[in-house]
């Protein structure tokens, strides 16, 4: 349920109402809209009624809201979530570019590729440490040590860190890291949900192999509802019929989520396509379709990196797709 408060309230009548739906074991979230307070309300609005809060002079109008997904939902929160990375911004307007390598594989290279990206315009660094397999036999990633590296690369060039997380008992581990992927083979996994939603820690959220935009909002959910706001969504492919891709783009997902929450949607073009030569075109489709950022695998040495280098661009392809993300950025601006 959603409360509308009328502009003209004052925060001590809100704050009876606040009272009085709390009295009630309601729990209320407030959020700003134009100029007026919107009050979200979580838990059994069943026994509510709608006439007796329409009855409070502050209440401008309300509204049950059906959906299961209440946190995560635009209708309790219209304007769009910026969400803070440790400086660097996204959503709202505000574009960001995440860049790396699949997985960290030495000192070296992930500081090659830091550099590299940032200097082309990637506001964010990725680099997977703790590594989702199909096969337990191929390289699991550097771990700890990958983290360490990650760590040394953030301090030479300033960049936040966005990595991988597979098991809430990490969590110590991940102390200097910005951004927690949540990765596509544990968008269901509830209980590391619940674990990175009692941080503070944005989380980047991907959607599942097979799953649908409903689960992917409840997945948010699930995080949003310990005490978290800060999810980023992002769609790396589903798995459809077609073989050619790794996976199949839904960038109508862009838009869907768009429509149904106010949190910010990034497309991964590496993983939804599988192959280099199309991260390009679908970073600018992604663009095009008002995704809120990217999330490219780079490499400076795709051809011998240790995971997915065949989607891997080197550092020359990235340069010029930021130039031409950048480039369909400014034209849909132009147009509006
Ligand atoms: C990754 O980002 O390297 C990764 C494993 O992605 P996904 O979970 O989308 O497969
Ligand atoms: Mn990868």
């Amino acid at each position: 349920m959603i409360i509308v408060v009328k502009k003209e309230a004052r925060e001590n009548q809100i704050d009876i109402l606040t009272r009085w739906l709390e009295g009630q074991g309601i729990r209320v979230g407030r959020t700003e809209g134009n100029n007026q307070a919107i009050l979200g309300l979580v838990g059994n609005t069943k026994s509510i009624d709608e006439e007796f809060i329409s009855q409070f002079e502050i209440v401008e109008s309300v509204r049950r809201v059906s959906e299961k997904f209440k946190r995560a939902n635009r209708k309790f929160h219209p304007e769009d979530a910026v969400i803070d990375c440790n400086g660097v911004k996204i959503g709202g307007g505000h574009f960001a570019i995440i860049a790396g390598p699949c997985s960290v594989e030495s000192e070296a290279q992930i500081n090659e590729v830091a550099k590299a990206v940032q200097a082309s315009g990637a506001t964010l660094l990725r680099g997977g440490a703790f590594k989702p397999r199909t096969s337990p036999y191929d390289f699991q990633g550097m771990k700890g040590q990958g983290l360490e590296l990650l760590e040394i690369a953030k301090a030479a060039t300033g960049m936040p860190l966005v990595t991988e997380i597979m098991n809430a008992d990490h969590l110590p581990l991940f102390e200097n890291v910005d951004v927690l992927q949540i990765g596509a083979r544990n968008m269901q996994n509830f209980e590391l949900l619940k674990a990175v939603g009692r941080t503070n820690k944005v989380v980047l959220l991907k959607r599942g192999l097979a799953n649908t935009l409903n689960e992917l909002l409840m997945s948010a959910e699930y995080i949003m509802s310990e005490g978290n706001p800060n999810v980023i969504f992002c769609e790396r492919g589903i798995r459809t019929f077609e073989t050619y891709t790794r996976n199949t783009l839904d960038l109508s997902a862009v838009t869907a989520l768009k429509e149904m929450s106010h949190l910010p949607v990034v497309v991964d073009p590496s993983h939804a396509t599988g192959k280099a030569n199309m991260v390009e075109p679908m970073a600018m489709a992604a663009a095009a379709a008002g995704a809120d950022g990217l999330m490219i695998e780079v490499h400076n040495d795709p051809a011998h990196a240790l995971c997915d280098g065949p989607q891997s661009l080197t550092p020359a392809q990235f340069d010029r797709v930021v130039k031409r993300v950048m480039a369909i950025r400014e034209a849909v601006k132009a147009t509006e």
